[in-house]
């Protein structure tokens, strides 16, 4: 007997390599596409800040018109989840829900109360992995039932499983026509809401737009420059680019509206018709692995997004300090490199891997000494790509809690960012309050005279705050701090390391005294 199905978008709002969709199709003789709209958890279990509202929305309209093209409809419920399904499963006679299986507790939690919803009213749940490159399961259960915990590692067991599986066709009128559409009569009822719907602010709106339709045409783009492709080098791209410079791909992949499987076998075909090609880690298919892996090691680590209770995560007794953490999320650190990152993540939802890199660390270890979790929350409300997995992974990295251990290299704010833009336009761009300042003075104008600050409209201080802390002397001190917690915790600083990873790592192991340490062995570098 064919099904009567309700298809629960969660992520995966599209329809390409839609594995669970085409199933659903496949075995029914109605679908019912449909997204609960749960207002309550999307802000307080997902912390969906008002840029990833705009994205969510234009992303689910994007998916309806495609959807409508097809002659289908999607249908935006909103409600707490349980409650709606079980309504709309008695009143459509539903015999089966589909639903992509994602790996985030929150969401498997919500997996696991429909299927006990489906034993309770008779329907039956078919999931799929649709949202990663591998079953993550798959991964574990090659390396002994326990995730990977390095880079180098995760690779090994990934030549042990092959290539990933192939993305399944297109979506097409004929899948749609082969089941009845649900009655128009409903997609009007249950339209896409408007921001104003929801009280969302019309203010804030990012340059990213949302939806499978604009993911695919950026992809397209990228594709096209094959040499770029191939030769893509992560360290290599600019984080102060005033366009970005690496795919800017994330939001998509994020929310679904792009599938990863998809631009990974795009890229492989790229790659495998040039000369010469970049590679893991730096290729931007080492990227999709570097998600992967964060999604592997998240899937199997108790309390993967806290510290507590997080056995691969170092235990540190972070400072708590209310008015400096503010002071870095509004971008009033003084630091203009940091102030301009935090403005842009502000006011688009998205910045540079490296950029990420600069604020983190600024943040934890490098300045101010507050916990990898407060900066994760941050950026899990203002970011467009914000990721369960990647996001505590990457904050666990920068602040050397987990999986990076050249922990001596501090990066330092005035710095950084000349690097790769000695004139500032970047700073300049989102910091207009700086911009008459002189090039040699953008990055530092605490330094320019008080003759040139009036020259160039801005007194440090009064318009622009002061630098909130010394990075030389807090750097110092919490370097200091760092090493003597992985001297005490250096089982736990391991389990993430591979032997290669950092020789000057190596060295403290091999003479593995607090003296060798203490005596300043260990060179410290300022990036
Ligand atoms: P590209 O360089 O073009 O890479 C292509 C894709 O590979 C990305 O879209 C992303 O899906 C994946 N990828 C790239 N770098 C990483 C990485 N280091 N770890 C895992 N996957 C990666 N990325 C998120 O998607 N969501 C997050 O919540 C997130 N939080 C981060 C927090 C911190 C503190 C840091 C340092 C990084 C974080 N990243 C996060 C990883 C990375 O910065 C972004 O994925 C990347 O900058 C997105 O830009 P892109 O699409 O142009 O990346």
């Amino acid at each position: 007997m064919p099904h009567r199905t309700i298809h629960l978008f969660r992520k995966g709002l599209r329809l390409h390599d839609n594995p669970t969709l085409l199933a659903a199709l496949e075995s029914s003789e109605v679908v019912y596409p449909v997204y609960i709209l749960d207002r309550k958890f999307m802000t307080s279990v997902m912390r969906v800040g008002d840029l990833r509202w705009h994205f969510l929305l234009q992303s689910l309209e994007d998916l309806q018109k495609n959807l409508c093209q097809l002659g289908s409809c999607l249908l935006v419920i909103q409600g707490e989840y349980e409650s709606v399904l079980r309504d709309h499963i008695q009143k459509w006679n539903i015999t089966q829900v589909t639903l992509d299986a994602e790996m985030e507790p929150f969401y498997k939690e919500m997996e696991a109360s429909i299927r006990r919803l489906g034993e309770e009213l008779g329907f039956e749940v078919l999931s799929l992995v649709g949202h990663s490159l591998y079953d993550t399961k798959r991964i574990l259960d090659l390396n002994s039932g326990t995730p990977p915990l390095t880079y180098k590692r995760f690779l090994h067991i990934l030549s042990l499983l092959g290539d990933p599986e192939v993305p399944v066709r297109n979506l097409t009128a004929e899948d749609f026509q082969r089941c009845r559409p649900p009655d128009p009569g409903l997609a009007e009822c249950y339209r896409v809401p408007l921001p104003v719907d929801l009280t969302i602010s019309l203010e804030s709106l990012s340059p990213w737009r949302g939806g499978e339709t604009e993911g695919l045409q950026r992809l397209e783009q990228h594709l096209t420059d094959q040499g770029w492709v191939a030769s893509f080098t992560k360290p290599r791209t600019i984080p102060n680019s005033l366009l970005p410079s690496t795919t800017g791909l994330s939001p998509y992949f994020s929310m679904g509206c792009l599938s990863v499987r998809t631009f990974f076998y795009r890229l492989s075909n790229i790659c495998a018709q040039a000369k010469h090609h970049s590679l893991p880690p730096v290729s931007l298919q080492g990227q999709l692995l570097w998600r992967e892996f964060f999604y592997t090691v998240a899937s199997a680590t108790p309390n993967f997004t806290k510290m507590a209770g997080n056995p691969i995560c170092l235990q540190i007794n972070w400072r708590e300090d209310a008015e400096r953490l503010h002071k870095w999320r509004t971008a009033q650190t003084g630091f203009p490199w940091i102030d301009a990152i935090m403005t842009q993540l502000r006011q688009e939802g998205w910045i540079h891997h490296l950029a990420r890199h600069a604020v983190a660390c600024f943040l934890t270890r490098g300045d101010l000494w507050i916990s990898w979790e407060e900066g994760m929350k941050v950026f899990e409300e203002l970011l467009l790509d914000a990721d369960y997995s990647i996001n505590a992974g990457n904050w666990m990295w920068l602040s050397a809690s987990a999986f990076f251990h050249q922990y001596t290299r501090i990066f330092c704010p005035v710095r950084f960012g000349r690097r790769t833009d000695p004139e500032g336009q970047y700073v300049r761009k989102y910091l207009p309050i700086l911009k008459n300042f002189p090039s040699k003075y953008i990055y530092e104008p605490w330094t320019a005279s008080e003759e040139e600050q009036k020259q160039a409209g801005c007194i440090i201080g009064q318009d622009y705050p002061f630098p909130m802390v010394n990075h030389k002397e807090a750097s110092d001190h919490n370097l200091q701090l760092m090493k003597q917690v992985r001297e005490e915790q250096y089982r736990t600083a391991q389990l993430t390391r591979d032997d290669t990873d950092d020789p000057m790592e190596i060295k403290v192991k091999r003479d593995h005294s607090e003296e060798s340490i203490s005596k300043g062995k260990v060179a410290r570098m300022t990036e």
